[in-house]
């Protein structure tokens, strides 16, 4: 393999196995510190799109199987595959706003915090990632359930056009006019797509000119009865309210309170994303109608929160050199039934710092009647995380047993999953379960036809 002749057509760098550093890359390359004990051959940190298609080039020639990286943020680490040539983006962030069209033409490992600084000095906004780190790149081809996600939508129906490498070493553009059906996979192919997307172009939003929070802190014996409630008021609720429910480590404020729930506590958060403080008060009154609202902890009601604080809050919930296992389930089923098991896991849950997040649909529309046609197309009235979130690696075996005993008892509840964030290490069924089946059978169609050798790393049963 000769890795000085490829090195010699790069503006970027290529690292291998053997070189001393490589240890520390390759833990570098993933944000999750449970770093996954696979092992790429070829690191390929490329600088251009040009460096893209050299290494998808030399890849095929040396019949290597190709990894990519955006940002590494996916949970399981899937850029990191044995043996394979892995390509990462990490200094492809480049991004061009144009306002009067309010269209911005972006590279791929641009983060979500640093996409909307530059967007917010044009009076624009996008539903970046809820957490500041999170990069465009397999946000959006996840699906990208981002901030205000009810009210615009998933991410990818956002993208109205990119740049592939293909398999080939070819570099298309995606759009409705030409590979249509590359652009439709784009929007929710999720991991292991079969390119490269070096370009994406996205339509923007102007920003809310009050985008407010309130939020009310519970006991967590309350949460089914809160869930049940939420669960009601949410169809009154205007689709540009995000409301979601936690089960989260109470702060100082109400340490010593929930000390007998193993220092957890319920909350209630509601982000509108509105133009007045007057529109986001009148859903905001349905939130004091909650039966349990004299037993509320503490409450913070209509604070004013740019999408920069709400990034930042993000960062808090979920911190960086920590290690996760991390599941989702959609589900339909009653509050009262898919709550009840959380509460009850995390009664007893090893470490401190984890969380659960239930994310309820707004707005009088059933979401999943209103989703465009697109490889993404698995949504429910509620969409359940869990994240075990440790520190040391000698609680790792606790913290696994607990987070696989939880999420097995909810799965009686899910409809599918949310390939972005599901564990498809522990369950390799939940990529296919995160398509309506129609969907999964044309994007399997697709990857066939545009990548017919399984050059891209898809799946570890494969690999
Ligand atoms: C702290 C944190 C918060 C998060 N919050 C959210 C959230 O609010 N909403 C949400 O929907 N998700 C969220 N996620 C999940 C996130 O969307 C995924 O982890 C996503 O994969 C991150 O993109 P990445 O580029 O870092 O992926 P990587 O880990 O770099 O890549 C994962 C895989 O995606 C594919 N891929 C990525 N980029 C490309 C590309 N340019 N071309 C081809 N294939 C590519 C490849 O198969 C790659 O191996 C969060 C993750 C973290 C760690």
């Amino acid at each position: 393999m000769d890795l000085k002749a490829l090195q010699s057509r790069l503006r970027g760098k290529v690292m291998t196995a053997t070189d001393a550093v490589y240890e520390d890359l390759r833990r570098e390359l993933i944000w999750n510190r449970l770093t996954p004990m696979r092992y790429p051959q070829v690191v390929v940190q490329v600088a251009s799109e040009q460096d893209v298609v050299e290494a998808v080039r030399f890849a095929r020639a040396e019949n290597l199987k190709i990894s990519v990286r955006g940002g590494g943020h996916n949970w399981v680490g899937f850029p990191l595959c044995d043996g394979s040539l892995l390509i990462d983006l990490g200094r492809l962030t480049r991004v061009s706003i144009d306002p009067q069209a309010r269209m911005a033409t972006i590279q791929p490992a641009v983060t979500g915090r640093e996409l909307n600084r530059q967007l917010a000095e044009h009076g624009l906004a996008f539903p970046v990632g809820h957490c500041p780190s999170v990069p465009m790149s397999g946000f959006l081809l996840n699906g990208g359930l981002g901030w205000n996600s009810n009210g615009w939508g998933p991410s990818c129906f956002s993208v109205e056009a990119a740049t592939v490498v293909t398999a080939d070493g070819d570099l298309v553009v995606a759009n409705r006019e030409q590979h249509a059906d590359l652009l439709w996979a784009i929007r929710g192919a999720g991991l292991g797509f079969f390119g490269v997307v070096t370009q994406y172009v996205l339509k923007l939003y102007p920003v809310p000119d009050a985008i407010t929070t309130s939020t009310y802190y519970y006991p967590i014996e309350h949460l089914e009865e809160i869930g049940t409630w939420a669960a009601g008021i949410a169809r009154q609720l205007p689709k540009e309210v995000e409301l979601a429910m936690f089960c989260a480590p109470a702060p100082p404020a109400y340490a010593e309170r929930c000390r007998s729930s193993n220092g957890f506590v319920c909350i209630l958060t509601a982000t509108a994303f509105l133009d007045t403080i007057i529109e986001a008060a009148v859903p905001f009154g349905l939130l004091e109608s909650c039966p349990v609202l004299s037993r509320c902890l503490g409450k913070d009601v209509l604070q004013p929160t740019p999408l920069d604080a709400l990034l930042d809050m993000g960062g808090r919930l979920w911190p960086e050199h920590h290690r996760y296992l991390v599941d989702t389930v959609w589900s339909n089923s009653p509050p009262a039934q898919s709550l009840a098991p959380v509460r009850e896991f995390f009664l007893q849950a090893p470490s401190p710092k984890s969380l659960a997040l239930f994310a309820i649909s707004t707005g009088v529309e059933d979401s999943a009647a209103v989703l465009p046609d697109a490889a993404f197309s698995m949504t429910a009235a509620m969409l359940l995380l869990c994240y075990a979130i440790w520190e040391r690696p000698e609680d790792d075996d606790a913290n696994t047993v607990w987070h696989r005993e939880t999420m097995t008892a909810l799965d009686r509840y899910a409809v599918g999953h949310y390939v972005g964030e599901s564990d498809i290490i522990a369950e390799p069924a939940r990529t296919e379960r995160s398509f309506a089946p129609a969907n999964w059978q044309r994007l399997q169609a697709l990857r066939h036809t545009y990548d017919p050798e399984g050059r891209f790393h898809s799946d570890f049963n494969a690999s």
